[in-house]
């Protein structure tokens, strides 16, 4: 039973904390009635003991509250007190203390003699999520009890286990802790990359910076550097351009709590605003009793401000890519060296992605490229990315969540038209219905700026045999191949009504085409006449499929062979290049007969990519060779 029920997957965030799921094969990110994906991880406890709030309500009580509303928890969890250091807790707003047992504690003071752990802090938010998760997917309440939890790399099992403790304390299960930057990648999608990849994850979030880089192995990424700053990050820009307004206004010295609160969140809103304008207005009203201020700050001033916060983040991406290997030069003056561009001298950094909120600022994305010499992958929203992962892995945990009542069945199979002309399969024939199945596609082709999604049922192996029900086409920004993550979802609900849903995960863009009746409505006789055709031809149709697979692998196969041939054919004795050719040209010569079975393609093609095995050696080697070289010389 509770196996039908998904593991929900929570960025449990030192400043906003989300919650998502996979539905249908799709991650999504669960909002709240107000259409807030991020909940500000807040909790303000009331001085009468009843329930306490979280998020927007709780930080609304921050100015007027200060020492029982808990915001930054996660700087304390699983924290021994001794080792928290003044700057820990200095700005925090509450008061901090020693457990009995020597643990980081919460004193919330005023007569309120119970001390708050940092777990039970946490516990709210997660419950908050919880519950917004049940509402989002009109369950009852109380039915999610599982989930996985994001906590950053540099965490230890104290800090980890904390976590999982303030899950039971919410009455979830957690199914597995995971690392931020993990998840950040398998948002990503860089799960697919190759064997041994290097991932750079640039992570600046409210209030801390950290940088990690992982390594695929065996389709799993580990983390094998970290970096970072605890006490740095968006808060510190919103504290450095409100002290930079209180100048420019000229506003009264010094500010009251109140008056220090608005000022703050003006100064974020307006930090938030000029990542996407090139100025805006900051206006006071009513500021210092009937006094209002009001100023203009440009993107310039704001890029003055922010640069020496943003620039401390260099150090750190230096020193974690010197513990991993990265830096073909050891230069310690590196280090200190502030305008020189130093992409030369990183080598094996295959990907670099942004996560966090403060990565949104243009100036961090162009110190960014300036770091590592490239420009990042932006193609997720760098807030939500975290989230969208755990939801990913929660998913890969429950297998697929599919949903079904026993009412009716499909007749024949759904699907859609992929690359070569292929039937894909999404519901099969004899699913009962309502159901709901999705898969991620990409880009097949480099540039590609849309796809066509063909709706189409039948039972045959190849697309042009079956029936098509309608088309869509879905527009998504040009890329490399496989850098589009296109997710179609299809679902038929009681009445058999499919909505196809196309979805660009990078932009959330959205397609959606209706088809009624004809999903679960067809004339028996015309089913029949299907699937008996598709017995007839089952022998033809599976041959076909087989090509038509192997050919598109020998299209891709052979032009990069005679790439691979132009630039290191030279290192190879006669023999090999002789057994390279004659493969290569078995390949050509299937290819010209598409009346062959096609069995025979597929393995030429494994025997042109057995015999090309010395040449991507020699290739790998090489590159490794001219990357150093660079570095060397730069
Ligand atoms: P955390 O992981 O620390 O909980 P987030 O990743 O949610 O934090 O990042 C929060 C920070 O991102 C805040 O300082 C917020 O002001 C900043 N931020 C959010 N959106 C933008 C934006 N458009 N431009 C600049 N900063 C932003
Ligand atoms: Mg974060």
């Amino acid at each position: 039973m509770s196996d039908s029920l998904p593991i929900i997957g929570i960025d449990l965030g030192t400043t906003h904390s989300l919650v998502g799921v996979v539905d249908a094969g799709f991650p999504i990110l669960l909002a709240d009635s107000g259409g807030d994906r991020l909940l500000p991880s807040v909790v303000h406890y009331q001085p009468d003991g009843s329930a306490p709030l979280t998020g927007q309500p709780a930080a609304r009580m921050r100015a007027r509250h200060p020492s029982r509303t808990i915001g930054s928890v996660k700087r304390l969890m699983g924290r021994r007190f001794d080792e928290l250091a003044p700057d820990d807790t200095a700005d925090l707003g509450y008061r901090v203390v020693a457990s009995p047992s020597g643990r980081a504690a919460i004193d919330p003071g005023a007569g309120d003699n119970r001390q708050i752990s940092p777990e039970e802090v946490s516990s709210e938010i997660l419950r908050a999520l919880k519950d917004r998760a049940e509402e989002a997917l009109e369950l009852a309440p109380g039915s999610l009890t599982r989930a996985v939890i994001t906590v950053p790399a540099y965490f230890n099992d104290g800090q980890r286990n904390a976590t999982k403790r303030a899950g039971e304390l919410a009455g979830l299960t957690v199914e597995r802790i995971l690392n931020e930057p993990t998840a950040a990648a398998l948002a990503y999608g860089l799960d697919k990359l190759d064997e041994r990849s290097r991932v750079a994850v640039y992570d600046l979030g409210g209030g801390t910076f950290d940088l990690s880089i992982l390594e695929l192995r065996d389709g799993v990424f580990q983390v094998i550097a970290t970096d970072g700053d605890t006490r740095l990050g968006g808060d510190d820009l919103d504290a450095a351009l409100a002290d930079w307004l209180r100048e420019k206004m000229d506003l009264p010295d010094p500010l009251d709590a109140i008056q220090q609160t608005t000022l703050l969140a003006e100064s974020r809103r307006a930090k938030e605003a000029l990542s996407t304008v090139a100025s805006v207005t900051v206006s006071l009203p009513f500021f210092d009793g009937p006094r209002s201020y009001s100023t203009e700050v440009s993107r310039e001033e704001f890029e003055a401000i922010a640069r020496p916060w943003i620039d401390r983040t260099r150090a750190h991406c230096l020193r974690a890519l010197g513990a991993a290997g990265c830096l073909a030069v050891s230069d310690p003056t590196l280090f200190d060296r502030r305008s020189n561009p130093v992409s030369s001298e990183i080598t094996g950094i295959d990907r670099v992605i942004l996560v966090g909120g403060s990565t949104r600022i243009p100036l961090v994305r162009q110190i960014v490229a300036e770091i590592f010499g490239r420009e990042p992958d932006v193609s997720q929203h760098p807030d939500e990315a975290v989230a969208l992962g755990a939801a990913i892995q929660a998913g890969i945990l429950c297998g697929r969540v599919r949903q079904v009542l026993l009412l009716d069945v499909t007749p024949l199979s759904l699907g859609i038209e992929t690359f070569g002309g292929l039937m894909n399969v999404i519901i099969p024939r004899n699913t009962t219905i309502p159901a709901k199945a999705g898969e991620m596609f990409t880009n097949a082709i480099a540039d590609q700026a849309s796809m066509l999604v063909r709706v189409l049922q039948g039972e045959r192996e190849m697309a042009r045999d079956n029936w098509e029900l309608g088309r869509i086409t879905l527009d998504f920004p040009p890329g490399p191949k496989g850098s589009a993550r296109v997710g179609v979802q299809f679902s038929i609900d009681a009445d058999g009504i499919l909505t196809v849903l196309a979805r660009d995960t990078a932009t959330q863009t959205d397609r959606v085409l209706e088809i009624r009746d004809s999903a679960v409505d067809v004339d028996d006789a015309r089913v029949e006449e299907m699937i008996a055709e598709s017995v007839d031809h089952a022998f033809a149709d599976m041959n076909e499929r087989v090509w038509t697979e192997a050919r598109l692998k020998s299209e891709e196969l052979l032009p990069a062979v005679e790439l691979a041939l132009a630039q290191a054919g030279d290192a190879l004795t006669p023999e090999e290049m002789a057994a390279i050719k004659s493969a290569a040209t078995a390949v050509r010569e299937l290819l010209a007969d598409p009346g062959l079975p096609a069995q025979r393609l597929r393995m030429a093609n494994q025997s042109l990519d057995d015999a090309t095995e010395t040449l991507a050696a020699i290739l790998v080697e090489r590159a490794l060779e001219r990357a150093l070289g660079a570095g060397l010389g730069a």
